[in-house]
């Protein structure tokens, strides 16, 4: 790894900067992502951030001008703006394929390669990496990026209310991964940058639509499992539920941590049946490693209490193997209970 110094040096020459970020973009990816575009963008004036797929509407406020290139959109163009750049920035991801496809195109790019990310055990190839797992999000790193590297710098109300919005969202609205003071010594100096906290709540959490609340209580009425001797509970999202909901891309953000409002429920999962996929989300309370269960047994990963995976068999099926696979995990969980 080079001195960071020269990165510094670097961004302050006439350079070409991307900024990458992982497939389905969550509050984090975007907000990390757009808090260091915005910040950078009064110093570097060739500098783009593309995404591998589009995000949810509750996040578009980041990017009022429309910057951001989805890869599927428009592939041609980010493979060349990928290839022209002299520095890309890796937020929010510890693996080049976490961007699927869109993945080899940076494995393979001449730019210097910068990670800034909290995700356990990093393994994508990079040039400069800041990565620490104890970061509440990689908004939070960010800002210490711009922090130490360009002390005294004025960071935008916007870049700050981007960086404010990754750490909310990542944290759960600062109900977990957010014992550390220094996180909110960083929420104190982005108060300062002018953000207004409340108004970037309501615009993240207070923006759905309808029929978003109704499959909710839908889900929480229908769909919802609840198996208490597995301290464990589910939900499932068919295609079908989705059509009849009208579901956009974002809607389901949330529904994951639902059941954790349930007394001694301390492991959950979404399963959301795709076109040819299943895509599932887990979380977890306490010592039970999510991170874990998902690379073990749904080619996932993530962090600790937060993680994802895929399925490639039925949801039907799906359901049945993470059913069979519970009792494997009865007692460990049992044992996390608080007597
Ligand atoms: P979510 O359930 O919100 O999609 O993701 C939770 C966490 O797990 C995030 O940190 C996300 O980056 C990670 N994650 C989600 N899906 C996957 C996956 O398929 N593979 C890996 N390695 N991580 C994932
Ligand atoms: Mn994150």
């Amino acid at each position: 790894m080079v001195e960071i110094q020269s990165l510094v040096n670097l961004l302050s020459q006439k350079v070409s900067v991307v900024i990458v970020t992982h497939i389905n973009p969550d509050g984090d990816a975007i907000g990390s992502s757009m808090g260091l575009y915005h910040f950078l963008k009064t110093r570097i004036s060739d500098i783009k951030v593309i995404t591998p797929n589009d995000y949810p509407a509750f996040l578009k406020w980041m990017d009022p001008d429309n910057h951001i290139l989805p890869y599927d959109k428009n592939k041609e163009k980010a493979i060349e703006i990928v290839e022209k750049a002299d520095v890309i920035f890796c937020l929010d991801f510890n693996d080049f394929v976490r961007l699927k496809e869109f993945g080899k195109y940076l494995n393979k790019a001449k730019a210097k390669r910068v990670l800034i990310d909290h995700h356990p055990e990093p393994k994508a190839r990079v040039d400069y990496s800041f990565s620490d797992t104890s970061a509440s999000s990689t908004a939070e790193l960010v800002y210490k990026f711009i922090a130490k590297h360009y002390p005294g710098e004025i960071v935008s109300s916007l870049s700050a209310s981007c960086i404010y919005s990754g750490i909310m969202t990542d944290t759960g609205c600062f109900s977990y991964s957010s014992s550390n003071p220094e996180t909110y010594i960083i929420c104190s100096e982005l108060l300062k940058c002018g953000i207004n906290k409340d108004s970037i709540y309501n615009s993240i959490y207070n923006n759905y639509s309808e029929k978003r609340m109704r499959l909710m209580g839908y889900c929480l009425n229908e769909k919802m499992v609840v198996l208490p001797d597995n301290c464990a509970a589910y939900i499932t999202l068919t295609k079908e539920d989705q059509e009849n909901y009208s579901f956009e891309m974002g809607d389901s953000e949330g529904f994951v941590n639902l059941p954790f409002s349930i007394k001694n429920i301390l492991f959950t999962a979404l399963f959301i049946e795709k076109k040819d996929y299943v895509k599932i989300s887990f979380r977890s309370r306490g010592s039970f490693s999510v991170n874990d269960f998902s690379a073990k047994h749904f080619n996932g990963g993530g962090h600790r209490n937060a993680a994802g995976g895929e399925s490639n068999i039925s949801l039907d099926d799906t359901i049945k193997r993470f059913n069979d696979l519970l009792p494997l995990y009865k007692e460990e969980l049992n044992m996390l209970l608080d007597k």
